[in-house]
């Protein structure tokens, strides 16, 4: 198998610990380094070379790539692995994070000849798992050439987004999207319930008309019109709504910093969080129309 260079992969949580495998598969030579115990176990039950610390994960390396919760995170680790690596090295990071700290890592690679990517993903764990992820890349044109044989190891379309940040840039933007979208959705299924519309009337109609989109017609709230969507499955993830609220976070902090007008961003992302906040974040993100029937048998019509 050719050996195409070294990769410390950090993170190898829910994503990170199915991403890995590919680059293994692929014949890159991968050490794999997390904080938690478990994590690194699974990942060598599936036989990937796991270092047991940072620094081991780094040695010989040319690429770090992260796969961690949070701007901090990626912070944190990029500030300690960046003095072990050499000029022209590369930091890939697929993690979602906040614009303002992507765009810090973007400015702290440069200042020490390092490459950068931010290439978030849309996808999900079943996308790690099968390498069918999207990832939406931001970077210079060298740093995204050296990324691209990896990143579709990994996933099955990579879209260069443009200058660094702008991955994470289209990322909360779609998510932002599919947070309204998914509650737009559930609203109409309620009030459909309401006027005594059938499940599968209201989907026959809106998912060949103008009310169409991925919420409805790939990922329909409701039991029945679309077999594959958590609604059948008692609404486990899938996309669960702590992540959601964690994207519409996102896309707020961005929308505050860059002054644009999201009101149904805002909306959304209070709705999301109201889930989280009654413990219902671990449940899939269309859950959220039990909330809206929650809060039609409670009266609560705004919000
Ligand atoms: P996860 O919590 O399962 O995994 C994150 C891993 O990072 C954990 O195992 C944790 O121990 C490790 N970690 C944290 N700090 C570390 C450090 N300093 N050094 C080493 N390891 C550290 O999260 P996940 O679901 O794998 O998500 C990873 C990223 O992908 C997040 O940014 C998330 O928003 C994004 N994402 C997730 C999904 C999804 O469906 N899970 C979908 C798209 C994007």
């Amino acid at each position: 198998m050719t050996v195409r260079g070294r990769i410390a992969f950090v993170g190898l949580g829910n994503m990170g610990g199915a991403m890995i495998g590919h680059l293994v598969a692929a014949g890159y030579d991968v050490r794999g380094f997390d904080l938690s115990p478990a994590a690194c176990e699974a990942a060598r039950g599936v036989g990937v070379e796991v270092a047991g610390s940072l620094a081991e994960a780094l040695e010989g390396a040319d690429t770090l790539l992260t796969m961690l919760p949070a701007g901090l995170h990626v912070l944190s680790v990029f500030e300690e692995a960046a003095p072990r690596l050499q000029a022209g090295a590369l930091h890939l990071d697929c993690s979602t994070i906040d614009l303002a700290s992507a765009r810090r890592l973007h400015e702290l690679a440069a200042e020490r000849g390092l490459l950068s990517v931010d290439a978030p993903v849309s996808g999900g764990t079943g996308g790690a798992k099968g390498a069918t992820l999207t990832f939406m890349a931001g970077g210079s044109s060298d740093a995204l050439a050296r990324a691209q044989p990896m990143l579709e190891r990994m996933g099955k379309r990579v879209v260069a987004c443009g200058a660094g940040g702008a991955g994470q840039a289209a990322k909360i933007c779609n998510n932002m999207i599919l947070g309204i979208s998914m509650i737009g959705v559930c609203e109409a299924f309620v009030l459909g319930e309401r006027l005594g519309l059938t499940h599968q009337a209201l989907f026959d109609v809106a998912s060949t008309s103008s009310g169409q989109c991925w919420s409805l017609s790939t990922y329909c709230p409701v039991p029945g019109p679309v077999p594959t969507s958590p609604a059948n499955d008692t609404y486990r993830p899938g996309f669960a709504s702590a992540l959601m609220a964690k994207d519409l976070t996102l896309s707020q902090e961005a929308a505050r910093d860059a002054g644009a007008a999201t009101p149904l961003g805002h909306a959304a992302h209070e709705i999301y969080e109201r889930l989280v906040a009654a413990g219902e974040g671990g449940r899939d993100f269309s859950a959220v129309i039990e909330f809206l029937r929650r809060q039609s048998d409670n009266g609560e019509m705004g919000r």
